[in-house]
């Protein structure tokens, strides 16, 4: 009885003092490799900046009235509504690379890494679905604006959650779900 007491109030605390009616997503960055001091607090601007446009009401709107080709959707939608991927998004659980439960948070490890030679200079970066790695292009990082990283950021977050895009520059890719996000993100964070 006291525990569950306790767990309450505990629960009941950690609750931001800004929050609505339902649970903002936050992020959680558990592991940061090869950031300098410098580089580091520019995640952390980019942090607050995506929590800040993910929990809006401006970025529901835009997520919720996307289209593509006239219709309502987005492209590589996994079967589901803008609604559905909304709902599913603020969730914070994560599909790979295992899925994990409702907790409201986006779930980050993140790797700085500089690329070869013979690797595009423009990958911004890339996750893979075996990992909870995500790797950050460092000379995009270090050009970047802190709206611009937020919006690779929540691109490489939404692949975690479960969606993917074609891989060459296609006219539908910018209307996937990691894409379309991620500029809504970096449109949002520009104002
Ligand atoms: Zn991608």
């Amino acid at each position: 009885m006291k525990i569950i007491q306790i767990l309450t109030l505990l629960f009941t605390m950690s609750a931001p003092v800004w929050a609505q009616s339902s649970q903002p997503l936050l992020m959680n960055i558990h592991t940061a490799e090869n950031f300098t001091d410098q580089q580091y607090d520019k995640l952390m601007q980019a942090k607050q900046l995506v929590e800040l446009i993910i929990n809006s009401a401006a970025f529901k709107s835009r997520v919720l009235n996307f289209s593509y080709n006239g219709t309502q959707e987005f492209v590589q939608n996994n079967g589901m509504s803008n609604q559905q991927i909304y709902d599913l998004l603020m969730t914070g659980a994560e599909m790979f690379p295992q899925q994990t439960a409702s907790d409201h948070f986006m779930d980050f490890d993140l790797v700085l890494y500089k690329p070869k030679w013979y690797q595009s200079k423009k990958v911004l970066g890339y996750t893979d679905q075996s990992t909870n790695v995500i790797h950050i292009n460092k000379s995009f990082f270090n050009q970047a604006s802190v709206n611009e990283i937020a919006m690779n950021l929540v691109h490489e977050w939404v692949h975690k959650m479960g969606f993917d895009h074609d891989f060459k520059n296609t006219s539908r890719r910018p209307s996937s779900v990691p894409y379309a996000v991620g500029y809504i993100v970096r449109d949002l964070g520009s104002m």
